[in-house]
């Protein structure tokens, strides 16, 4: 559960795939959705196939409420050789188990079932099309979109008929689709969100990020590639394009900052050590005259620790959390909801007493996070509080798969940073800069365009 500032962003989704893995692979799937729930609390989903029928379970609520020992018993039933599974959080379409994934359809020409995580710009003219010409939808998701786009074309054979569907949406998607006997999974072309490719035996896994290939026993081969359809089937693994021509890759560079859990990599670069890096350079850029480095659980702590050992000053945990309050925690009124604040992430006192601190954080969205905590931290005995954010202003919304607050509510694009920190009552205030981002992840064709405002404009549909 995230605590600090973009926990006011919300992850739009896990996905994760298996095929020939052996015995249990709904269990394994299963431990895939477990080390994903990070990415969506909202539903769960599995589907599974013996190449003749597919099964499905899923529900409202984490993983762990969702799946019984006897549901996946039931699902190990049929002896399963390939299936996909789905953690959501999700806007697009709202809540509720209709708009839980995966989305399966039954036709003639056989079952399929589809899982994705991102957001589809242009969802609502398909829709409106496709319900102009007679489809009924069953969701307000566009999960199905997709799905009735790949039915569409199915007679073509499920590689054609993905390509094809899919050359109609534009956006972020990373998806994983299986037919009875086939699992094909795509990252699109300028890939926004990340997806990963394992080994597990003889068989292979996807996952949204490789830490859920060590939660299953797999070993990460590689990230999907921009505009990569990866099929496998009987004969094995094959992978196709799905442009003929490349686009630039825009990766969320956020899946480092703050989304993506510390024990996963990422397009080569592991998360923990990106974030580590982020602490170090922004001690670079912006020391701050202090004793101690606090970080805010649980994304900013590494950069916390990279900030002390380059500064030369400690490392303490000056902010304790409690990792068992759940979304069902129930606060009637405004005393309990106080309380509740305290009770997820509480300062440690011992720590903070007499103490001029550096707190370090990985962005501001809305301020009022940051604000309520360095009252805390000084309820707790700090006599100096110093904001460092291990990220350039937060200044506009994203529309790859994030869910954000609007511009109007995004404090850094309504405020200089003065008056940002004259609001949250910091002594002082610093980010890092670009720069600085861009040499803790290098490489480029990271997506920046919420730090920037600037979005890329053209479409793999519109160079094909
Ligand atoms: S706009 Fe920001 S949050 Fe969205 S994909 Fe780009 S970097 Fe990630």
């Amino acid at each position: 559960m995230p605590y600090g500032e973009l926990a006011a962003l919300k992850e739009e989704c896990g996905v994760v795939a298996a095929y020939g893995v052996g015995d249990d692979l709904p269990g394994l799937l299963y431990m895939g959705l477990f080390a994903l729930q990070h990415r969506g609390e909202e539903s769960a989903g599995i589907a599974v196939s013996d190449g003749e029928q597919i099964e499905l379970v899923k529900g409202l609520g984490l993983v762990s409420e969702v799946f019984t020992t006897s549901c996946l018993h039931d699902l190990n039933s049929i002896e399963p050789k390939l299936g996909i599974g789905h953690v959501r959080y999700g806007t697009t379409g709202g809540g509720g188990l209709d708009n839980a994934q995966p989305l399966i359809v039954r036709y003639l020409q056989g079952n399929m079932a589809l899982a994705h995580n991102g957001n589809l710009a242009n969802t609502d003219r398909l829709r409106r099309e496709m319900e102009e010409n007679g489809q009924i939808f069953q969701t307000t998701s566009d999960t199905e979109v997709i799905l009735n786009l790949v039915a569409r074309y199915r007679r073509e054979g499920i590689v054609t008929a993905v390509r094809k569907a899919l050359r109609h949406v534009q956006g972020a998607y990373s998806l994983v689709l299986q037919s009875n006997d086939t699992l094909v999974a795509v990252r699109d072309p300028y890939a926004f969100r990340p997806l990963a490719l394992g080994r597990l035996g003889d068989g292979y896994v996807i996952a949204s990020e490789s830490c859920a290939f060590d939660a299953m026993g797999a070993e990460l081969i590689r990230d999907v590639k921009p505009g990569e359809m990866i099929i496998i089937d009987e004969e094995g693994l094959r992978s196709e394009r799905l442009c003929e021509q490349d686009v630039p890759r825009h990766a969320c560079i956020f899946e480092y900052i703050y989304f993506a859990r510390v024990d996963s990599v990422i397009d080569g670069l592991n998360v923990h050590a990106v974030r580590r890096s982020l602490g170090r350079i922004l001690a670079q850029e912006q020391p701050a005259d202090a004793d101690i480095v606090i970080g805010v659980p649980d994304s900013g702590i590494p950069a916390a620790v990279g900030y002390a050992l380059e500064s030369g000053m400690p490392y303490e945990e000056g902010l304790v959390k409690n990792r068992y309050v759940g979304r069902t925690f129930i606060s009637p009124g405004q005393l309990l909801r106080n309380l509740k604040v305290r009770l997820k992430l509480n300062p440690n006192r011992h720590v903070l007493e007499g103490k001029r601190v550096v707190v370090v954080e990985d962005s501001i969205v809305r301020g009022t996070t940051s604000r309520n905590l360095i009252r805390s931290l000084r309820e707790a005995g700090a006599t100096e509080v110093h904001m460092r954010i291990s990220s350039p202003p937060y200044i506009s919304p994203c529309y790859y798969g994030i869910d954000t607050p609007s511009t109007s509510e995004l404090v850094a694009a309504q405020h200089s940073i003065e008056s940002i920190r004259s609001m949250i009552g910091a002594d002082s205030l610093a980010f890092l800069s670009m720069e600085g981002l861009l040499q803790a992840v290098p490489g480029g064709g990271n997506c920046l365009s919420c730090l920037t405002a600037k979005y890329p404009q053209q479409t793999c549909q519109e160079r094909n």
